[in-house]
């Protein structure tokens, strides 16, 4: 099977690696909150351009700190989009702030301006930009309309390691920025775990204190926090594992570039192409057809596995049932989640496979159509 994950093809000179910090770790009998964080934090800021990152437990809790630490909570609503991970906006409930979501762009995925602006009210304080599947576009605009309307522009980058729009990287246009490490993500831990990024000073100082307790000093505590820690070993795994990241985006780019030119079934539509290749890591490549089951079995049969993100947009989730929207509705993201179909992109996948994939995809006939 051409799988959506390569987890098992990785060099094998990374598992070597891993096996030497994971040693590291425990013989210096120090296992969170370290010196393997510290050093983390200060590559993974480094790497993005940015003064702070702060490790955490995961991503859905980069989000929630950030929305903590610029004070949002009761009372007021954040907009977000419904075609990502139910963790964005399980974020903005458990800060206690009322989830708004606007309609997508079709073309790309992601958040629609116009729709964005019908959400706002006067108790909106935020927007949530998801770089959804990798790409980071029109972040210029992005900021202008949230500047204009007052709210703090906040970045869900959990699936865009290292994405760049001119020199600046994906969670340093807005007040702060969420990176999960989930395992499958670009950059991937071997477990659970997350940061935030931001130039600010105050919310760097404040993401410290929310994710131990709310400590400022031990067995002091200032504000009501939670226990998001990351710990030493997953913090020198990261270390490890962010050296392979840029080699691995650039394999990401260029299976996505191939499939972009050699995909060329009518049943089939691409999304948008990136207006400069850093603009998008690709941590999915994503079609949609009006086909999807019969294609997704199509697939199946010729060996190549697929997911689809998301199946179930946010607002249809029986757990988030009467959250607001766009006054208009969300037909975008509705069609979306139906149509849309993501092929294997990892970067162990070898010029063979990615060739087999767009052969399976080309090949593809609808019955009954
Ligand atoms: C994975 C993901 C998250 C949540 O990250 P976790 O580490 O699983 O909590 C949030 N937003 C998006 C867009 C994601 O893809």
């Amino acid at each position: 099977m051409i799988s959506m994950n390569g987890f098992s093809q990785e060099p094998p000179e990374i598992i070597e690696a891993e096996l030497a910090a994971t040693r590291k770790v425990l013989e210096s009998h120090y296992y969170v909150l370290g010196g393997q964080v510290t050093e983390f934090e200060s590559e993974w800021a480094n790497y993005c351009g940015i003064e702070h990152a702060v490790g955490v437990a995961n991503g859905l809790d980069a989000l929630e700190i950030i929305l903590r630490s610029v004070g949002i909570g009761p009372g007021d609503q954040v907009i977000t989009t419904p075609m990502t991970a139910v963790a964005t906006v399980l974020a903005i409930l458990r800060s206690g702030a009322t989830p708004v979501l606007a309609d997508i762009d079709p073309a790309t995925g992601l958040l629609d301006p116009e729709s964005v602006q019908r959400c706002v009210t006067d108790q909106t304080r935020a927007l949530i930009l998801v770089h959804v599947y990798g790409q980071v576009r029109n972040m210029a605009d992005w900021v202008t309309l949230s500047d204009s309307l007052g709210i703090a522009l906040i970045e869900d980058c959990a699936q865009s390691h290292g994405a760049r729009e001119g020199d600046t990287s994906c969670g340093s246009f807005g007040v702060a920025g969420a990176f999960s490490f989930y395992p499958t993500k670009n950059l991937g831990a071997i477990g659970d775990a997350g940061a935030i990024i931001t130039k600010n000073a105050d919310i760097a100082e404040q993401a410290r204190m929310l994710r131990n307790y709310g400590q400022t000093n031990r067995y002091e505590h200032k504000v009501v926090g939670m226990n998001s820690r990351l710990d030493e070993l997953q913090a020198a795994l990261l270390t490890v594992r962010l050296g392979y990241l840029d080699s691995f985006t650039q394999r990401r780019q260029e299976i996505a570039a191939r499939y972009l030119v050699e995909i060329s079934n009518p049943c089939v539509r691409l999304l948008a192409t990136p207006l400069n290749a850093s603009e998008h890591v690709y941590h999915l490549f994503v079609v949609t057809t009006d086909y999807r089951e019969q294609l997704q079995e199509h697939l199946r049969v010729a060996g190549v596995e697929t997911l689809i993100h998301y199946p179930i947009s946010a607002d249809h989730q029986e757990a988030l049932a009467g959250i607001a929207t766009d006054p208009q509705g969300l037909p975008h993201a509705h069609k979306h989640a139906k149509t849309c179909l993501s092929l294997p992109c990892q970067p162990q996948l070898t010029d063979s496979e990615v060739a087999a994939v767009i052969a399976a995809v080309n090949s593809f006939v609808p019955q009954g159509s």
